[in-house]
């Protein structure tokens, strides 16, 4: 076993972080390619640099800190999550993966004991959809998910697209294409992670093992009724778009309930009533649903039954319906070999863990895609995050760096397939 994790090193680093942020007064703050996002990747990347890390970074701004291994040929292990934040969030969410990546290769170098693979902790670009409307960045371009060409159409409210973001920042796209990654290209990957739920503080676990990942699918819904004046049109002559609108959140939360998925989510979270006055019936109501699901075939029989019934509702209702698909992606099984290991090292170190299924998702939705992958949870105070009450105890996070630490090493090491 390495030595243990060192608490005053991850609050160090945390706070060091935190000092890069938009809005002190209120948690924090640091959304992609601002001045504190810009400033937080210079601080960690000299981080980085001073444990004897190899900083890169490629052409979308993922930043990689290497620990050579003695065997070039081999594949690497790969740790690592993000830095950006959504607005008056923690300083946890994301940070904490990074840091205990670094932690966990701080121990590795200075124990001296040999490793075959490179050890790489990574910060992806732009997990949270703040900037972009869209998560994952890094990890997605990684994937294959998204090209040269689709950065040309992701744009932010200004209307900079981020292809022009990335140019203005002297980031190399011609070497855009060298982000993807293939199967096969990287051994293993484990990202640890503040768990964003309460189920570890419940059950008084320090480490949560993930062995699923729910994925979304987002769809755009519009319902066109009949615009008209609320006291003069009789209840029997209505076509109002809201209610049957309601009527379709009610049916999708039954769906949901009902499904019988291992863990599955549906949500209405936006809601535009037109022309949104107290004295006229709605003409038209436009909402998002957004469904998770931790298996693809309930997520598409979730899917199937919603838009069945919202027809049915507005066949019922005389209103005209569209709905519109977004996105539809695949949930991830984490690899059984790595969440084994995970779990066999936490025993070794006398640490209590469960496995448990992600509802959010993470990049290791999108690394899974391409390499071997499992995730650690680490508890949040109240099942609280996106939020500046978002709380793990340092030396609660250097639990999860032990765990990282001395699997990243085995990983390192290991021979067989994953
Ligand atoms: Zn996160």
């Amino acid at each position: 076993m390495l030595k243990e994790a060192c608490a005053e090193n991850i609050q160090m680093w945390l706070d060091g972080m935190n000092r890069f942020n938009a809005t002190p007064e209120f948690g924090t703050t640091r959304i992609l390619f601002t001045k504190p996002e810009l400033e937080n990747r210079s601080y960690v990347k000299d981080e980085m640099k001073k444990l004897g890390l190899v900083v890169t970074e490629d052409a979308i701004g993922n930043i990689y800190g290497t620990l050579k291994g003695t065997d070039m040929e081999s594949k690497p292990v790969w740790t690592g999550s993000h830095i950006d934040t959504v607005p008056n969030a923690g300083k946890f969410d994301g940070m904490a993966g990074v840091v205990c990546g670094m932690e966990a290769l701080r121990l590795i170098k200075e124990s001296g004991v040999e490793h075959k693979r490179d050890l790489t902790v990574i910060v992806y670009t732009s997990e949270e959809p703040t900037r972009f409307s869209l998560g994952c960045l890094g990890s997605r371009a990684m994937a294959g998910a998204m090209t040269l060409e689709d950065t040309k159409h992701i744009h932010d409210k200004s209307g900079r697209s981020l292809y022009e973001k990335l140019e203005e920042l002297s980031y190399d796209l011609s070497k855009f294409s060298e982000i993807k990654r293939e199967k096969g290209d990287v051994y293993a990957t484990v990202e640890l992670h503040i768990e964003q739920n309460s189920q570890l503080e419940k059950k008084k676990l320090p480490i949560g093992i993930v062995k699923k990942i729910c994925a979304p699918s987002n769809y755009l819904v519009e319902v066109t009724g009949c615009q008209s004046h609320a006291g003069g049109t009789d209840m029997d002559d209505r076509r109002d778009a809201y209610a049957a609108s309601c009527e379709m959140a009610l049916a999708l939360e039954k769906i949901a309930k009902e499904c019988g998925s291992e863990y599955n989510t549906a949500t209405i979270g936006c809601v535009k009533v037109i022309p949104d006055a107290a004295n006229v019936i709605p003409g038209k109501c436009i909402f998002t649903v957004d469904i998770r699901d931790c298996n693809m075939d309930t997520k598409q029989e979730t899917i199937r039954a919603f838009k069945e019934a919202f027809g049915k509702i507005a066949d019922k209702r005389e209103v005209k319906l569209s709905i519109t698909e977004e996105n539809n992606d695949e949930p991830l099984t984490c690899n059984k070999k790595i969440v084994s290991l995970l779990e066999e090292t936490s025993s070794e170190l006398g640490l209590a863990c469960t496995e448990l299924i992600s509802g959010p998702f993470h990049d290791s939705l999108f690394v899974g895609k391409f390499a071997p992958t499992a995730m650690i949870f680490v508890p949040s105070k109240g099942g609280i995050s996106h939020s500046p009450e978002e709380w793990t105890d340092y030396e609660e996070v250097a639990k999860g760096a032990d765990v990282l630490a001395n699997t990243l090493l085995k990983l390192a090491n290991m021979e067989e397939e994953l």
